[in-house]
């Protein structure tokens, strides 16, 4: 007999076999889980809430992931990539709402062209916040040069998901050439941390072909890795992807959602101090779908102030929320939303991850 979900959580560390049994917990044990990650980020974080403005600057991508809506083969959807004027008025706008950052994410795009736009867009943005204004970069694998030049312009975090840690899995969900090759997106974030970013990784929670032992292996890898910053959520099809062809297979979306809380909940005891993203996807799931990662152990939150009319075609999987809100529509819904979660959106500051810090003796 092995350990009760009880004995298994007042564990130092968890083992992959233990892992498997506090992701399948259900009734009590389930509460027990989310209890103790609740009072580990209380404990280590307070009752806090991060604000990063979300930009997505353009849906253009080279890449063709079998499950996302802005793959470079759907060709059934409009393409754009907001002015320079765009994102800088975006960025002016989380700046003058006292919003600690802005996180920038777009498709995938490697030309010389792109990254001195994105490395004069990183000057601009901060000069125009006194350099106050955090930013968070999530615009996909680049030569280590690229990621040097935009951290030395300012961006001192950098969201690269793994999407899958198991390389077969990752294989399954991507096409098979060099352009989705898994050990250069795993060399991509090795390079990240090296340099000196704050560093984000995370897996989609449900996907086709995936186990909950290869949930369990994300889980051990991000603590291996020494992530600070954790970003992961559900995956939702999209019906103009090849991966719509497996939906059959996949849990119901309740069930989805609920493993994903699950995750969030075990990698917040596994990490402590680490930021985590409440997910947008979490809400297409449930309206109150980020609130509950809240409670029990998220304190990202990622208000989207693209402006409105792109966002319709930022559609990575479909029923994306909010996609019609307007910035300020999205910031006082989310602040209401937060004092439900009994936590508190703290305005004008980074919200740097303390694992970071920590981990660099700073
Ligand atoms: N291209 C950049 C990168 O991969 O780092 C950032 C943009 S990419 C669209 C952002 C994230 O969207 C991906 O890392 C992936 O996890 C998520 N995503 C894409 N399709 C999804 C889907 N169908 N369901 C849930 N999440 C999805």
């Amino acid at each position: 007999m092995g350990l009760t979900i009880k004995e298994i959580l007042d564990e130092e560390e968890y083992t992959r076999e233990n892992i498997n049994k506090l992701l399948k917990s259900t009734g009590e044990d389930r509460t027990l889980l989310f209890k103790k990650s609740s009072e580990i980020k209380e404990k280590y974080i307070g009752k806090k809430v991060w604000f990063r403005g979300l930009i997505e600057f353009s849906n253009i991508c080279s890449k063709d992931c079998l499950y996302c809506g802005i793959r470079k083969g759907n060709t059934n959807l409009t393409r754009y990539n907001l002015s320079d004027d765009e994102i800088l008025t975006a960025a002016k706008f989380a700046f003058d709402n006292r919003y600690g950052s802005i996180a920038l994410q777009s498709g995938e795009l490697e030309s010389p062209f792109v990254a001195t736009r994105i490395e004069n867009l990183l000057y601009k943005i901060k000069e125009l916040s006194n350099g106050e204004l955090g930013v968070t970069l999530s615009v996909g694998e680049q030569e280590p040069e690229i990621y040097k030049k935009w951290y030395d312009a300012g961006a001192h975090r950098y969201l690269l998901r793994v999407e899958a840690t198991n390389q077969s899995l990752y294989n399954k969900i991507h096409p098979n050439d060099s352009k989705h090759d898994f050990n250069r997106r795993m060399k991509c974030l090795k390079n990240l941390q090296n340099i000196g970013y704050q560093t984000g990784t995370g897996v989609m929670i449900g996907l086709p072909f995936q186990t909950m032992d290869d949930l369990a292996g994300d889980l051990l890898f991000m603590k291996e890795f020494n992530i600070d910053m954790c970003g992961m959520g559900p995956y939702i099809e999209h019906a103009d992807t090849p991966l719509i062809e497996h939906s059959e297979q996949l849990m119901p979306l309740k069930d989805r959602f609920d493993l994903t809380l699950k995750m969030i909940a075990i990698i917040r005891i596994m990490m402590l101090d680490i930021n985590i993203v409440a997910a947008t996807a979490l809400q297409a799931i449930d309206a109150i779908g980020r609130e509950k990662a809240v409670k029990i152990g998220a304190n990202i939150l990622m208000p989207n102030i693209t402006p409105g009319k792109y966002r319709d075609s930022y559609k990575l999987y479909d029923n994306k929320p909010c996609t019609d809100d307007s910035a300020e529509d999205c910031q006082s819904c989310l602040e209401a939303r937060v004092s439900l979660a009994d936590a508190e959106v703290i305005y004008g500051e980074w919200g740097d991850s303390k694992h970071y810090s920590d981990r660099r003796g700073i």
